[in-house]
């Protein structure tokens, strides 16, 4: 098991002049611990001055009017037609918003993360766990002004702890205007972006000052896996800045006192069944570029699924030939302590994981 938040001693430091140098050394308990616990919160999206909104709202018009807001780059006027994602500029598309009970202990506590799971998305991911709403458009449409108003109804019926938007990298002009209208409106919960990855500088630099936790998943490590699986070339690339570029903006996951994230970066890798060397190589560069404070999540419930298993199309196909039969597999306990192992031993120790009383460690 990894060691959590919750394990890691911090030595206090004891003067010399007034213990003997054989009393060993305090441990502090806590879990919550300077640097990275907060006295008081204040959303990012309320420091942001009135100026630099209004800069914000334009800009988030000018990308839906000409489109290369992410790495597809479409290039498309957006009231016009639609781009790789399907999405026009007026309204989202949105599955399901209610109170959630999926994320990790700190985004969820005991009130639920306030999620906002879109329709549409920029990748193609072959095993999509979340295929039936990423990649059929399903759901209803929603103004940026609507989408505020169920965001201030989450806060206020709900009581969440966030706001969690769920695979938001096609849709940012509009989430950029639903924060800044529910902001008017009441809205004094943290943001999540929870992301994929495949972002563009572009889009981030709209988000800055607009959203408190960034979430990505960092999928795979090698652009031939991300060519062949998530169908996108160089998304590999793609994660690697624009997960610098969240860390910049926002962070060390901090908290406050009652365990509850407030701000800062927590990364998702899910490991998949023999690309277990890619996890690696993610927790490595994780450590190396980002630092070994950094939060993060090895996630274990990789499934087949969307096209994976399937079977192959083609008059000379063999029936018993499978889609995807490289990853057509759970994922095994191996694979995921070799990447749990890589972590520690790259020196993380801020993991989201189950406590040892049963519970969780927030
Ligand atoms: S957000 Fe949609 S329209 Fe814009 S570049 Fe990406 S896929 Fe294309």
């Amino acid at each position: 098991m990894f060691r959590s938040i919750l394990a890691r001693p911090t030595v206090l430091q004891q003067p010399s002049n007034v213990l003997p140098s054989s009393i060993p050394p305090l441990r502090r308990k806590l879990h919550l611990a300077p640097p990275f616990l907060l006295e008081d919160y204040i959303p990012r999206y309320h420091l942001i001055s009135s100026v630099d909104a209004a800069r914000k709202r334009s800009a988030a018009y000018a990308h839906l009017r000409r489109c290369n807001l992410c790495p597809r780059l479409c290039d498309v006027n957006r009231y016009e037609t639609t781009g790789h994602c399907l999405i026009g500029a007026e309204k989202v598309k949105v599955g399901t918003i209610a109170p959630h009970f999926g994320e990790e202990p700190c985004l969820q506590g005991h009130n639920g993360s306030g999620s906002v799971f879109f329709s549409g998305c920029n990748l193609r991911c072959v095993f999509c766990q979340n295929h039936d709403i990423a990649h059929q458009k399903v759901g209803f449409d929603l103004t940026p002004e609507e989408l505020a108003e169920w965001m201030v109804k989450l806060q206020e019926v709900g009581n969440v702890h966030n706001i969690n938007f769920v695979t938001p990298e096609h849709v940012v002009p509009q989430v950029a205007l639903a924060i800044l209208a529910a902001r008017e409106m009441g809205l004094r919960v943290p943001i999540v972006y929870n992301t994929s990855a495949f972002d563009s500088l572009k889009s981030l630099e709209l988000m800055d000052g607009l959203v408190d936790i960034y979430l990505p998943d960092f999928k795979v490590w090698h652009n031939e896996t991300s060519k062949r699986l998530l169908k996108a070339d160089a998304y590999a690339d793609t994660a690697r800045e624009s997960i610098q570029e969240m860390y910049r903006q926002v962070g060390d996951l901090c908290f406050t006192g009652d365990g509850i994230a407030k701000k800062g970066l927590l990364v998702r890798h899910l490991v998949m069944p023999g690309k277990e060397e890619e996890g690696v190589r993610i927790m490595q560069w994780l450590a190396e570029v980002l630092g070994k404070d950094v939060f993060v999540n090895v996630m274990e419930q990789y499934y087949p699924d969307a096209h994976v298993g399937r079977e192959k199309r083609g008059p000379k196909t063999n029936k018993d030939e499978k889609r995807y039969s490289e990853i057509n597999r759970p994922v095994s306990k191996e694979e995921i302590g070799v990447v749990q192992k890589a972590a520690r031993d790259a020196g993380l120790w801020r993991f989201a994981e189950p406590a040892r009383h049963g519970g969780w460690n927030v």
